[in-house]
């Protein structure tokens, strides 16, 4: 939960799956780094009943944005780690491929197969910690906010938006993560947290 005496950002436009007008609440980045996540899983399922869906043509908001290779993780883990979620005819439903957009480019709405839950709906991910060469892909415990980008973002212009625009129950959804930043010696030690737990 954030604190309700923050600087506040208002976004001028609609962005990753904010609407214009979303009043975003500044957060430095150490302490967001000492948020933990609460294990909803909308990030690795964007079938997700509380993920935004785009209201025109009802398909999630978070889809996969990282770098995905063409065969989505079949050679590392041996199946797919990543299954397509396309429209049907009573929503979302599994299928082989990608839905491709008007634009050519494909719809990366997904469900993770290491996505886990116990019998009180906390999420896990089943290949956690797995030593290489069947390691999770890094932009799993990056997410969302434990990415290199969120530093140089920081550096670069002085903040980080999240993309989390499509998952209000996201422990990180609502906020823009800024500086100071680097102005301490040994910044990089200040961090229990260098990558997102579970
Ligand atoms: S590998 Fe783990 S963290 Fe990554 S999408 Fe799947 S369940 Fe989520
Ligand atoms: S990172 Fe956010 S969306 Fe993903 S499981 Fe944690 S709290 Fe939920």
């Amino acid at each position: 939960m954030i604190e309700s005496i923050r600087s506040t950002y208002i976004l001028p436009k609609d962005m990753l799956a904010y609407e214009k007008g979303t009043v975003l609440v500044d957060v430095p980045l150490r302490e967001a780094r000492d948020m933990e996540c609460n294990r909803c899983g909308d990030c690795c399922d964007s079938s997700g009943e509380n993920v935004k869906l785009d209201k025109k043509h009802s398909v999630p908001l978070f889809v996969w944005g990282g770098n995905l290779p063409e065969d989505r993780y079949k050679s590392r883990f041996g199946k797919e780690m990543v299954i397509p979620l396309v429209r049907g005819d009573g929503g979302l439903v599994e299928a082989e491929e990608f839905e491709i957009q008007s634009n050519g480019e494909p719809h990366r709405a997904f469900r993770c197969t290491f996505l886990e839950r116990d019998e009180e709906g906390l999420s896990s991910c089943g290949i956690y910690d797995q030593p290489s060469p069947e390691r999770r892909p890094l932009n799993c415990g990056s997410f969302p906010v434990f990415g290199q980008e969120v530093d140089d973002a920081i550096i670069d212009h002085g903040y980080f938006i999240p993309p989390t625009g499509a998952l209000p129950r996201c422990t990180w959804y609502g906020m823009r993560i800024v500086g100071p930043w680097k102005e301490t010696k040994n910044w990089n030690m200040l961090f229990e947290n260098q990558r997102r737990i579970w």
